[in-house]
């Protein structure tokens, strides 16, 4: 009977050196295969990240200088009686201002009297809306919660007339009013600045609706900012610290 010859495993001498280099020579070959790969995929993403985000560039109006000769008559600390800033100075809150009419309105968060005298206890609901010529506007507000609103709708392309802010502030308001109106765009980007501005008719401070900080305090006050089209919506909110 023949018996089946069962088949002996075979076994290789081999120097460890040539295992060590075969294994070595597998693991390089492996991280130039993958790690290359890797590495190329990235730069081929960062490339198409580079293309998707445009160049930001910001725009300032620095360096504006002030041609008002009479500093008594600037419309923001003086006594211009084109402005009505003399009338809200008196007053503790704050407003919105059109730029390109040197209109001012103010957030109807308390009750005056004509005098500027706070009319404590009289809750009213105080809603008032116009047109400037420039601008559209409503204004409402709840005394009571110590909340305000100002709606105002911009002409279809707006544009900062500069003249009307040399001519009419003196240097030290113009340098406030201009820092406000620095804004960034995208390269390219057929973008103006928004000629509003909000101001503290306590401190005389002017503070930016470019939309680059939508929300922020005031002192006692938190406004909050949206811009939607030609349309921009400021709220004002009174916080005062407990
Ligand atoms: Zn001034």
């Amino acid at each position: 009977m023949h018996k089946k010859k069962r088949k002996e495993p075979r076994y290789y001498l081999i120097r460890a050196e040539v295992i060590w280099g075969i294994a070595l020579f597998v693991v390089v070959l492996l991280i130039m295969i993958f790690g290359g790969n890797t590495w190329i995929g990235n730069r081929r993403d960062k490339a198409a990240k580079q293309e998707d985000i445009p160049k930001m560039i910001e725009v300032t109006f620095d360096g504006m200088e002030s041609e008002l000769q009479d500093v008594g008559q600037c419309y923001l600390c003086g006594n211009s009686n084109k402005s009505l800033m003399g009338y809200y100075r008196k007053f503790d809150t704050i407003g919105l201002i059109s730029l390109n009419d040197w209109y001012v309105l103010d957030f109807p968060l308390k009750n005056y009297d004509g005098e500027g005298n706070e009319l404590v206890g009289e809750d009213t609901n105080n809603m008032t809306s116009g047109n400037t010529g420039e601008i559209m506007y409503s204004c409402d507000g709840t005394v009571s919660r110590g909340m305000a609103e100002i709606e105002v709708t911009l002409p279809e392309d707006y544009k900062l007339n500069a003249d009307i802010l040399t001519q009419n502030l003196c240097q030290v308001c113009l340098d406030k009013v201009t820092a406000s109106l620095k804004y960034w765009k995208k390269e390219n980007e057929k973008k103006e600045a928004i000629p509003l501005c909000l101001v503290d008719f306590d401190t005389l401070e002017i503070y930016s609706l470019q939309g680059t900080y939508p929300a922020y305090f005031v002192r006692d006050y938190w406004i909050e900012m949206e811009l939607d089209g030609n349309d921009m919506e400021v709220e004002a909110f009174y916080l005062p610290e407990r």
